[in-house]
């Protein structure tokens, strides 16, 4: 008989025959635009580090401060004695930011996620999501006895199909990701919003790969559509453009905030988030409301790759969000990019190869992630990267 371990090994090696293994590169510098890792010095256009505040001096001052007023650690849930006046500072502050009553810290924003859907919907209530929705608002809804239904992504005929199955339940809650992190699309909040009020819906966004760059002011997709009055629910990470720390919240009504204090599990059953972390984080959330020319940065620096990409000759998802999916479509693909991405970061250039099962099979990319600390040369390079890679390896292939 096999023993527990030697049937995790075979399954290791199943993952390892169908080429999906994911390795980690250690980095021994901090995350920045440039990194050093194990492998040497490298650009990074692969981090969540959208405005470049991960590694910001008021950012980390701030993180410091906070470790000497409130020390390491709240050694509590919340609820018992984990409460510092700052969380409460920093919940206050992303409400206000992103235009809703209150705001509650999770962990994470997959706690976040964890918590919403259990707390929220019964089974007399019905959820609806979409079909690209990040994995841990899949747990989330798994999580609660709601009657699911799920449409392809941003497609609002089925959308609709779904809210009128729905028709009935108590509460209906439509969940979408403000940006699909694979494509860089945005969900078409304006006409979630539509739909939802004729069909007495509510709309709730995680708007992660948002918050902070974003929409006026960055303060999210529902900014940005239009919708800021509309949308109910928000919920997000401060572990991306917000410094890059850790942690996540939901951002909401004064009700569902409360209800979820009294009820969510990942709030009730796991540590406070760290007090330094709090600190950094409402200095990051300032710097991001303030940041105008970072966003501008930003902006340009996806427009000039984009361009720049597409006078060379790669495929793009089109858009405007600083994700950015050069495509290696068809059933060679997956490999191509694969090697595109090893080879570059042969050059010095670090960016990750995406296929089949975490994008749809035929549609392998290498995902570029711009920042607002990339400078023009740094963009330059990647780009060239890409060209010499790209020539070299299809070079090697035909012959
Ligand atoms: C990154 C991400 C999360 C997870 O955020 P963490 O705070 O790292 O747990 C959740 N939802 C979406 C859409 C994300 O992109």
């Amino acid at each position: 008989m096999m023993t527990f371990t030697d049937q995790l090994a075979t399954e290791l090696a199943d993952i390892e025959s169908a080429g999906l293994t994911k390795r980690e590169r250690l980095l021994t510098s901090a995350q920045g635009p440039h990194i050093t890792t194990s492998q040497g010095p490298a650009l990074n256009f692969c981090a969540n580090n959208y405005l470049g505040l991960a590694n910001h001096p008021e950012i980390i001052q701030a993180a410091h401060d906070g470790l000497d007023h409130a020390g390491f650690g709240a050694a509590s849930v919340r609820f018992i004695c984990g409460t510092h006046e700052e969380h409460r500072n920093l919940e206050k502050e992303i409400a206000e930011y992103v235009g809703t009553e209150d705001a509650i810290l999770f962990p994470s924003c997959f706690d976040a996620n964890g918590a919403l859907f259990e707390v929220l919907l019964t089974a007399d209530d019905a959820v609806i999501s979409d079909s690209l929705n990040h994995a841990s608002i899949i747990d989330g809804v798994r999580l609660s006895k709601a009657k699911r239904f799920r449409y392809a992504n941003r497609d609002m005929a089925q959308l609709e199909e779904a809210l009128k199955d729905a028709q009935g339940s108590r509460r209906i809650l439509i969940i979408t990701d403000g940006v699909f992190s694979m494509d860089g699309y945005f969900a078409p909040l304006e006409e979630i919003c539509d739909l939802a009020e004729k069909y007495g819906a509510a709309v709730a966004v995680d708007d992660s790969h948002a918050t902070g760059f974003i929409g006026p002011k960055g303060a999210g997709t529902h900014a940005r559509a239009g919708v800021a009055d509309r949308v109910d629910i928000l919920t997000g990470t401060l572990g991306k453009a917000l410094g890059g720390a850790s942690g996540g919240y939901v951002a909401g009504p004064q009700e569902v905030i409360d209800l979820l204090k009294q009820r969510g599990r990942p709030y009730l059953f796991s540590n406070a988030v760290a007090p330094s972390l709090v600190a950094g984080a409402r200095v990051a959330l300032r710097l991001a409301k303030e940041g105008d020319d970072l966003r501008e940065q930003l902006t340009k620096n996806a427009d000039h790759f984009r361009s720049r990409m597409a006078h060379d000759g790669f495929d793009l998802l089109p858009g405007s969000h600083p994700i950015i999916a050069v495509m290696f479509p068809g059933e060679d693909g997956a490999l191509l990019a694969s090697k595109i991405a090893d080879d570059m970061l042969k050059l010095g250039v670090y960016v990750t190869a995406f296929s089949f099962p975490v994008v749809p099979r035929g549609e392998a990319r290498i995902r570029v992630q711009l920042s607002a600390a990339h400078t023009e040369a740094d963009i330059d390079a990647c780009v060239d990267a890409f060209v010499a890679s790209r020539d070299r390896i299809q070079a090697e292939d035909s012959k």
